[in-house]
Formats: structure tokens, C-alpha cells, sequence
């Protein structure tokens, strides 16, 4: 990236901020979970997290709400770490697939393992290969400490609103199981799963949690959470799928290694230097936050951040 002033930094996010308000009316929250129904489609945050530690923040940044499919990151992070990459790829795939978060079509038809870790039924295989051996809390204090956020609770209503609602990841964990990769403790491992979805998280804990990938795992205070080597896969990983069906496109356009929630949250990593979360629930029709491609196009434009960008 090229060196900015304060000034021009405030102004480049006033900016991304307006662009992103001005797209908000062509989004949805999510209602298939009804409890995120609730949310308020007009808000929106953006926190940016520079290499010191400071944050610039706009909008609604302080608003909790739940992490969901951002989760997904961690998760692999911590399965990365405890049992290594070969164990891990023996039973999730690496290729994006093309097909919407929740999509059997692949699992059962293209390939016998979930296409990848960002899509449910990657991510719910990784929860299996965390079960008994880290508890929910302990997983929890990782979350906490990635996300420089002390304070993270999940949202019981939107567990409980997930865990009522939960057919359709219940058929793709039951499909899982019957082809072997699933062990048979299938409903704790879907309970896991939705546990940590419901998480919550702010713009500026996600920022933070860029930050700390940005950083290859290290956080403002130097201890170590992650290697080098698990971060590198995490970061390719997003950029090559974290944004579901929508992945080539905003990999060509924004060029950062990017994950959505469908709680309205995306964070985003300019490696070595900048952690961006973004807090929007309006949604496009892929389940990611509608004012994300506008904010973070403008934002690697601007900043030169752009993985491939030539000067
Ligand atoms: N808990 C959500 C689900 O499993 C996460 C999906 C998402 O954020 O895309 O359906």
C-alpha cells in the first residue's frame, strides 16, 4: 500500500462508507434463521485496523451481532494447528465450488468430500475433527484472543433460533456421516457448529481478527496464536472461496482474501498491514453483506492493497 496521512485515511473511509449506505436498499437480511430476521437493514459499520494497532471506525462498529460463517476461518485455523494440513485435506476438499453456502449438489454428486472449509458442509466436518479436543470454551477464548475482543458471548437467541431451524445442515452432516467422514457423534458436532456461528462479534473485533491474520497469526501484544504456515493456507483458502459463489469475482475486483457471515459481517486481510471488518446485514443474493463489494473495491483501490496490483 502507498502512505497516507490520518486526513486522507479518514477520507478514503468517509468515502467507502457512503458507497457502501448508498447500495444498502438493493439488500435482504437474512430470514432463514428467523431470529436474524431482526436485524436492522439499514446499519452499517466499517472499522479499519492499521499495522499499529489503531482503528478507524465509521458507522455502526459498536453493534453486536453473530460471526456465523466467518467462524468458519477460526475453526480451520485451530484444525490446522491441532492435527496438520495432510489430516485435515484428507477430508475436505480445497476447490471453491461454485454452488451456495448450504449446497448438497457437490458433497453428493461432484466429489465424495466437502468441495472446501468456507461452505457448511467443509465447515462442519472441520467442527467434527475439533470435537474432544478443545471444549466450546476453550474454542471461545481463541475467538476472544483473535479478535482482540475479551468480551465475546454467543447470542443464545440466535442459537436457539438456529438449532430449531437446522434441517437443512442437519441433512448435509446425516449425509456426511453415511459416507464416512462424519463419525457418528453427528448432533454434537452440529451443535458445535452452530455455537460458534452464534458467536458475536463487532466491525472492530473484526477487524482486529484481520489484523491478527494480517500479521500471520500474531496479535498487538506479539504472543503467537497461529503459525505462519496456518494463516498462509487460512488466507489463500478465503480468497480462493470465502465468499461463496461469489469468490472469482470479488477475488478479480477486491483482491483481499475475504469471509462473509450471513449475520452481515466480512473481514477482510491486506497481508502485513491492514485487518478490515465490515458489519452490513442487508445481503446480496449469495448471503454475502451487499455493501461489501463497493466498500472493499473502493477501499483496495484507494489504499493499494490489491494482492496483484502494479503500480
Ligand atoms: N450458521 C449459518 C448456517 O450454517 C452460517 C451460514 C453463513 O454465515 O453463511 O447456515
Amino acid at each position: 500500500g502507498k502512505e497516507i496521512s490520518t486526513k486522507q485515511l479518514c477520507d478514503i473511509m468517509e468515502e467507502a462508507y457512503r458507497r457502501g449506505k448508498e447500495v444498502l436498499p438493493q439488500g435482504k437480511v437474512a430470514t432463514y434463521i428467523p431470529e436474524l430476521g431482526k436485524a436492522d437493514p439499514g446499519a452499517l459499520g466499517i472499522s479499519l485496523c492499521a499495522r499499529d494497532g489503531w482503528h478507524f471506525n465509521i458507522g455502526d462498529t459498536n453493534r453486536r451481532f453473530t460471526i456465523q460463517s466467518i467462524s468458519k476461518v477460526i475453526s480451520l485455523a485451530l484444525a490446522l494447528e491441532l492435527l496438520g494440513m495432510d489430516k485435515v485435506f484428507e477430508r475436505v476438499d480445497m476447490e471453491p465450488s461454485g454452488e451456495a453456502f448450504n449446497s448438497l449438489i457437490d458433497l453428493d454428486l461432484i466429489s465424495n468430500h466437502p468441495m472446501n472449509p468456507m461452505i457448511n458442509s467443509g465447515a462442519i466436518t472441520v467442527a467434527n475433527m475439533l470435537l474432544g479436543k478443545m471444549s466450546f470454551e476453550e474454542i471461545q477464548d481463541v475467538f476472544r484472543k483473535v479478535c482482540e475482543d475479551p468480551e465475546m458471548e454467543s447470542n443464545e437467541a440466535v442459537f436457539r433460533s438456529e438449532m430449531q431451524n437446522l434441517s437443512r445442515n442437519r441433512a448435509i452432516a446425516y449425509l456426511l456421516q453415511s459416507k464416512g467422514i462424519l463419525d457418528d457423534r453427528v448432533e454434537e458436532t452440529l451443535e458445535l457448529y452452530t455455537r460458534l456461528c452464534s458467536l458475536q462479534v463487532t466491525a472492530v473485533s473484526l477487524a482486529s481478527m484481520g489484523m491478527t491474520i494480517a500479521m500471520d497469526g500474531k496479535l498487538g501484544n506479539g504472543e503467537s496464536v497461529f503459525t505462519g504456515r496456518t494463516m498462509e493456507i487460512c488466507k489463500t483458502i478465503m480468497l480462493t472461496c470465502g465468499m461463496y459463489d461469489r469468490s472469482g469475482r470479488f477475488a478479480v475486483k477486491v483482491g483481499l482474501p475475504t469471509k462473509s457471515g450471513v449475520g452481515g459481517g466480512l473481514v477482510s486481510v491486506a497481508d502485513n498491514h491492514v485487518g478490515i471488518g465490515i458489519y452490513g446485514p442487508a445481503l446480496d443474493d449469495k448471503g454475502n453483506c451487499v455493501a461489501g463489494g463497493p466498500i472493499l473495491e473502493y477501499l483496495s483501490r484507494e489504499l493499494q492493497i490489491h494482492l496483484f496490483q502494479k503500480n
